[in-house]
């Protein structure tokens, strides 16, 4: 009986589950968009992907709506239907088989170059962060990564110097060339970070604050989406999705390291997280080892794992004096360690045939 009831059920997903129309090859542009409006008239969203020798056509919507669509199949043009069975749908690699990339101003992440994005845990001082933010440009970093609202676990600690922080930021953008990173925690403070910013980070603590997703989903700013604490690889591609579904598809994947049962490092970096993304999904993944292992003396080998894992970049936290630092000093590098790393970094990029 549950058997017949497992079936049935399947049956009925794989008919009107989200779907991906695959044009036939060469498939003529009013093909296409007679496809298009056929999802559109029925209420749903059509996603065209033009691949190097197939269009293919997102579905998502309201599954009430998808009975309208069912006869896709036969119109002129259309291959055939594949449903989408895993539950995000645009942050999925059936809904684009090519890999994305985000621009960040003229840099692309997630092509042939890493990038690192490097800098203090938080903003702290106009000195702290424009000596931090030329050394890790002499190293080789393009982005300049630094909290400006900190998502503390004591409510005494440093909290971050707000918009304070945010106007230094983007002065040490002004001064050095480089973009920045940094972390919203608030809707009420999309709009000022977003003002500033050129990448947004959503920190592993607001992974599932579904409302924040929702904000940040329509702001047209690239969006670097840390994996939860606890977060299942299925949660975190989940929370990508709610960026995605409001229009914004900058999503950039950051695995920060999650919770084990070893105390001796902060957290564990999931390196096993980094390929299974890629395979599940087309959106570029970034590597946060610094929050991975939380020790500083293990960031590096941490990163050329990243790397070889097949990492599109890297957020790597370096401070100019890491034992008086307000914030996570333990696992930042200095930046006479970072460069080091760097050149070791650059190695494996070339194994992996990345530039760094
Ligand atoms: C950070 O980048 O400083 C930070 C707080 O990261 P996470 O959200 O991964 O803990
Ligand atoms: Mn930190």
């Amino acid at each position: 009986m549950l058997t017949l009831y497992r079936q049935r059920k399947k049956s009925i997903r794989e008919e009107v589950g989200e779907m991906i129309v695959v044009m036939v090859n060469g498939a003529k542009e009013e093909q296409i968009d007679d496809v298009v409006r056929r999802v559109e008239n029925a209420g749903l969203q059509a996603h065209v992907s033009r691949g190097m020798e197939q269009t293919l056509i997102g579905v998502v919507g309201d599954k009430r709506n998808y009975p309208e669509v069912l006869s896709l199949e036969v119109m002129p043009g259309v291959e055939k239907i594949i449903p989408i069975l895993q539950p995000f749908k645009m942050a999925s690699r059936s809904f684009k088989q090519e890999d994305s990339s985000v621009k960040v101003g003229n840099l692309v992440i997630g092509g042939d170059t890493i990038h690192i994005m490097a800098g203090p845990c938080a903003v702290e001082s106009r000195e702290q962060l424009f000596e931090t933010a030329w050394q890790v440009k002499e190293a080789g970093a393009t982005i300049l990564r630094g909290g400006a609202f900190k998502p503390r676990t004591s409510p005494y600690s440093f909290q971050g110097l707000e918009e304070e922080g945010l106007k230094l930021l983007a002065e040490a953008r002004e001064a050095t060339g480089l973009y920045i990173v940094t972390e919203v925690m608030d809707t009420r403070t999309v709009e000022v970070v977003n003002e500033y910013t050129d990448i947004i980070q959503i920190g592993a603590r607001n992974m599932q604050n579904f409302v924040l997703l929702k904000e940040v989903s329509s702001v047209n700013k690239p969006v670097l989406l840390k994996r939860g604490l606890s977060a299942t690889i299925e949660e975190w591609l989940m929370a990508a999705e709610y960026i995605m579904a409001g229009g914004n598809h900058n999503v950039i994947m950051c695995e920060r390291g999650i919770r084990s049962f070893d105390t001796y490092t902060r957290n564990t970096l999931d390196l096993c997280a980094i390929p299974v993304v890629k395979h599940l999904s087309h959106l570029p993944v970034v590597a946060d080892p610094s929050h991975g292992i939380g020790k500083w003396r293990f960031v590096p080998a941490m990163s050329r794992a990243a790397i070889a894992s097949g990492a599109d970049g890297l957020i790597i936290e370096v401070h100019v004096s890491p034992e008086t630092a307000w914030c996570d000093g333990p696992q930042s590098l200095n930046p006479v360690k970072f460069a080091a790393m760097m050149a070791d970094l650059r190695n494996i990029a070339k194994v992996m045939g990345k530039n760094l």
